[in-house]
Formats: C-alpha cells, sequence, structure tokens
C-alpha cells in the first residue's frame, strides 16, 4: 500500500512544487513507485515534470468531478523515464480551479480524491500531493486521503507563525475527516548558513518540533530554480547540483522514516 504525503504550506513561494517533484524524482531513481498528485490550478508540478499542461486529455479535475478514474487520466514524462526518474502524473491546469465551485453541492465532496486514489494506491509506494497555497476544498480532499504532510518552510521570521494555521486545520481534519492524519516532517528550504536569523529560526525549529523536522536542509541553489524551464526537476537537471544532492538525501531520508513508522 502506498503511504500518501501532501506537501502543504498555505504560503505560496515556500518551495511545495520543487519539494514535490524533486522528490517525486528522488524517489523514482531509488526504484520507488511514484505517482505525483497536481492539486494546484497553476499546473507548476505538471509543467515541471515535463507534462505540458495544456495538452492534458484528462486532468484531476476530471478526476474530483468523477468524469475519468485516475488510470485514465494519468501520464508519463519521456524525459524523466530516460533519466531513470520515471513517475507517474495526475496533471492539473487552469480548469481546476473551477472545481471549487462545481463540488460546492455535492455529497463527500471533501473525499472525492480519496475515492478515486483507492482504486489505485496498490500500484505505488508513494503518492505525492501537491497542495495550491490555500487551506481550500482542494487542499482538504488532498489532507483527506494522506497519511501525512511535509511541509516546506524558508527559515524567517514569520514562518512560525504561518504554521499555527496549518497545525489547526491539520487537527480539525484529523478530528472530523481523517484520524490517521500526521504531520511528517518540516523540512528546511532555500537555506542559506550565510544569513544568521536562518541559522537562529533553524535552531528554533529544531527546539520548538524536535525529531518533526527532517535532517536534510535543502540549499538556496539557482539550479533547482532553473530546471523547470526544462520541463525536469532539479535533480534530473543537474543531478551534481548542491541543490539536487540535498533532495537526493531527503528522498532517501523518506524512505527510512517511512521504514521505520
Ligand atoms: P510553491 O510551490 O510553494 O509556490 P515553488 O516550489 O514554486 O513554491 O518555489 C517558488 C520559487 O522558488 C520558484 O521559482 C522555485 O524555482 C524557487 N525555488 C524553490 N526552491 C528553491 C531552492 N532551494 N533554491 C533556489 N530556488 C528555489
Ligand atoms: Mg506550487
Amino acid at each position: 500500500m502506498a503511504s500518501i504525503f501532501c506537501i502543504a504550506n498555505q504560503k505560496g513561494g515556500v518551495g511545495k512544487t520543487t519539494t514535490t517533484v524533486n522528490l517525486a524524482a528522488g524517489l523514482a531513481k531509488a526504484g520507488q513507485r511514484v505517482l505525483m498528485v497536481d492539486l494546484d490550478p497553476q499546473g507548476n508540478a505538471t509543467m515541471g515534470s515535463g507534462v505540458d499542461k495544456r495538452q492534458l486529455k484528462a486532468s484531476i479535475y476530471d478526476v474530483l468531478l468523477e468524469s475519468s478514474s485516475v488510470a485514465q487520466a494519468r501520464v508519463r514524462s519521456d524525459k524523466l523515464v530516460a533519466a531513470g526518474c520515471g513517475y507517474d502524473i495526475l496533471g492539473a491546469n487552469r480548469e481546476l480551479a473551477g472545481a471549487e465551485v462545481e463540488l460546492v453541492d455535492v455529497e463527500r465532496r471533501e473525499r472525492r480524491l480519496k475515492a478515486a486514489l483507492t482504486e489505485v494506491e496498490h500500484e505505488y509506494d508513494f503518492i505525492l500531493i501537491d497542495c495550491p497555497p490555500s487551506l481550500s476544498m482542494l487542499t482538504l480532499n488532498g489532507l483527506c486521503c494522506a497519511h501525512g504532510v511535509l511541509v516546506p518552510m524558508q527559515c524567517e521570521y514569520f514562518a512560525l507563525e504561518g504554521l499555527t494555521d496549518l497545525v489547526n486545520t491539520i487537527k480539525q481534519v484529523r478530528a472530523n475527516l481523517n484520524k490517521d492524519l500526521a504531520v511528517i516532517g518540516l523540512l528546511r528550504v532555500m537555506f542559506d548558513p550565510r544569513i544568521t536569523l536562518q541559522q537562529q529560526v533553524s535552531d528554533q525549529l529544531k527546539q520548538h518540533f524536535t525529531d518533526k523536522v527532517f535532517d536534510t536542509v535543502i540549499p538556496r541553489n539557482v539550479r533547482l530554480a532553473e530546471a523547470p524551464g526544462y520541463g525536469v526537476p532539479g535533480v534530473v537537471f543537474d543531478p551534481s547540483s548542491k541543490g539536487a544532492q540535498a533532495y537526493l538525501a531527503f528522498a532517501r531520508e523518506m524512505v527510512e522514516r517511512i521504514g521505520r513508522l
């Protein structure tokens, strides 16, 4: 059975998508069977996995509205397969922004994704869900079917404050919709050790959240930011770069942690 994880943080631009695609590719490289679900209408994880969001025959939108199954809608990117990092992609595009409204009157609307994934779960070791920067119905769908949440965060002054809302949402979801949901860990991303404030916030995080903070730290690295322009994750674009090496180490840490669950 797959381990299902949401990559979530209600802030935008904190590295959710970068983490999702690089972890997916890193896990695939390590021989894990991975499905990446793009739950963000921006479709960045789709494009960053080498799939043109404008060319999708079916997407996560169709899955949520039950006009397609996951098996029909998922695709693969030849580029990633050729690099030995192939994973399945359930893509998203702008259409998904309408799902929120269209699902308003639907019963059990926050469980649509869970129902759809049940059919394919046994085919994967990991299902990674890239969430939008909000605590919306889309994010709820992700949280409803996940075993855990990975929270990428930058070590900045307001980082801890933003975390409170997410932690409260997770508590509510656990109480009402998904009692198994847990925060798997906080991942420090875009880290620059030369900045004293980042070191201080990083130390605070470890004090507060102890073993919930992943050992791996993702540095700020321009190769990770360049990769989406080439339609591949950083670990495929430049495997020897510091950013790629960190994400590969993170994939190994994830496999170890899951083994210990
Ligand atoms: P989110 O999905 O949370 O909105 P993204 O993953 O899209 O965040 O990242 C926001 C921006 O920061 C993107 O331009 C991305 O390429 C860049 N970025 C993410 N992680 C890093 C990193 N470790 N080093 C440098 N740039 C990064
Ligand atoms: Mg994103």
